[in-house]
């Protein structure tokens, strides 16, 4: 039987800079970033932001987006004002949602996509219509390997070779194939008609999965545009989507032309900007982490976060959880680091203050959920992560 449909009768409260969203503990403001890129100049900015209109520290998100948090009521002019190099359109601001392989260009995959997520961001901006979709409706740009194209995107591409790329629509490969240069028009193409499929459907849709058969109409609907003709340059069987990557991007990263790259992790995805590496241009993954992309090899970085590959830390996410989310029947972020630091070299973990599961990481992983009577804890794992949280809840005299 189907599960039935979330009720999109709303539209979607997703936070941005000039729409805060009232938490427990202030505004929540989140600033997209396409592709994670930031310059020096542009993380600057939201660190001192964090420090004069928040609480002090940076998030980072799954969508590999940065979050303040403390806002006070009123702020979002000046802070929009102060943030506008990373606030280039006030209609779209919430569908600038796309992910790229953090790594592309500098070790590994296919093709180099760097350009990519900017251009995509432009032309998503020039179209009107495409304000119209939700804020968690998500593009993903994968070089190749497999990384971002396995996190859940409505409209994907996957490179097949330097310059190929297949498109993927709601997780499931098209035989669609097109050069680089039609990625952005491609990707937009498939965004507008989701679109059109949603209102011939009568939906409210956020997602393509909230469609009936979204990917398979949407597809269809691409393939009759005259447009689509001139930048599909061939259509074969579908391609199966490798999976790779992930939260293992820690410590020194080798680069293809033997320079390095750095990768560094935030416990729970959260840091004082005073732990932040300054200086550098910088990718934030979608696993709540940073890289520093080019780096002469044995140059010292300054920062207070986490750069040992063999951390327990990696792969260990939360929601806010209490104080910041009023409704959060715990403090998961306290009782995470009190309790336990992820399994090295096992599944991901991610707690989750209440049934709505913010943040939660797709694939497969271990969910430790705050219930009315304490954690209920699913998948691999359990009978281990069950065990430390029992001792650190008796540690915390729970
Ligand atoms: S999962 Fe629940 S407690 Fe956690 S941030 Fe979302 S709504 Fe709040």
């Amino acid at each position: 039987m189907l599960s039935p449909l979330p009720d999109r009768s709303k539209p979607d409260n997703c936070p941005g800079v000039l729409i805060p969203h009232p938490a427990a503990d202030g505004g929540l403001v989140r600033v997209r970033l396409p592709g994670g890129q930031v310059t020096a100049g542009q993380w600057q900015a939201l660190l001192d932001a964090a420090v004069e209109f928040g609480d002090g520290a940076l998030e980072l998100t799954s969508r590999g987006n940065v979050q303040l948090r403390g806002v006070a009521p009123g702020a979002e002019a000046e802070l929009g004002a102060r943030l506008a190099e990373l606030l280039p359109s006030r209609t779209h601001e919430k569908v600038r949602n796309i992910l790229a392989s953090p790594l592309s260009g500098v070790a590994g995959g296919l093709a180099d996509v760097r350009r990519l997520p900017r251009a995509l961001d432009r032309s998503l901006q020039l179209n009107a219509r495409l304000a119209e979709l939700s804020g968690r409706f998500l593009f993903a740009i994968d070089d190749g390997r497999g990384d971002v194209s396995a996190l859940g995107a409505d409209v994907a591409v996957l490179a097949t070779g330097p310059d190929e790329f297949v498109l993927v629509l709601g997780g499931e490969p098209t035989g669609q194939r097109m050069r680089s240069a039609a990625v952005s028009a491609t990707m937009v193409l498939a965004a507008l008609a989701f679109l059109t499929e949603r209102e011939a459907q009568g939906s409210k849709a956020w997602r393509l999965a909230e469609l009936r058969d979204g990917a398979a109409r949407v597809a269809d609907r691409l393939t009759l545009r005259p447009s689509i003709v001139s930048i599909v340059h061939a259509v074969t069987p579908p391609v199966s989507v490798p999976g790779g990557g992930g939260p293992g991007l820690v410590g020194r990263i080798a680069r293809n032309d033997g320079r390095e790259a750095l990768g560094l992790l935030a416990p729970l995805g959260r840091f004082q900007a005073s732990q932040a590496p300054t200086g550098h241009d910088l990718i934030v993954t979608p696993w709540r982490g940073l890289i520093i992309p080019d780096l002469e090899p044995g140059t010292a970085v300054q920062h207070g976060l986490i750069d040992d590959p063999e951390s327990p830390w990696i792969g260990v996410t939360s929601c806010a959880g209490q104080p910041g989310c009023a409704k959060a029947l715990s403090d998961v972020r306290g009782d995470a680091a009190v309790a336990h630091q992820g399994i090295p070299g096992g599944l991901p973990v991610h707690w989750s203050g209440c049934g709505r599961r913010c943040g939660t990481p797709a694939g497969p992983h271990v969910e430790v959920l705050a219930t009315d009577a304490g954690y209920e804890i699913n998948g691999v794992g359990a009978v281990e992560l069950a065990a430390d949280i029992t001792a650190a809840r008796r540690v915390a005299g729970q």
